[in-house]
């Protein structure tokens, strides 16, 4: 039970919605490496400075 996020919801590009495999989220469609939030999980647009989903700021 380390991680808490175990639901059947993919990893996807947030810019072009193509599924990613974890841990290594890039998208084999753009050939873009995609920031995921520590926090959330969720796939971040790079010109983001915060996670939409938590609020938490990028380092
Ligand atoms: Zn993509
Ligand atoms: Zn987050």
């Amino acid at each position: 039970m380390s991680e808490a996020k175990s639901d059947s919801e993919a990893c996807r590009c947030p810019y072009c919605d193509a599924e990613m495999e974890k841990p290594d989220p890039i998208c084999k469609a753009c050939a873009l490496t995609i920031v995921v939030c520590p926090i959330c999980g969720k796939p971040l647009r790079e010109e983001l400075r915060e996670c939409p989903e938590c609020g938490t700021p990028r380092t």
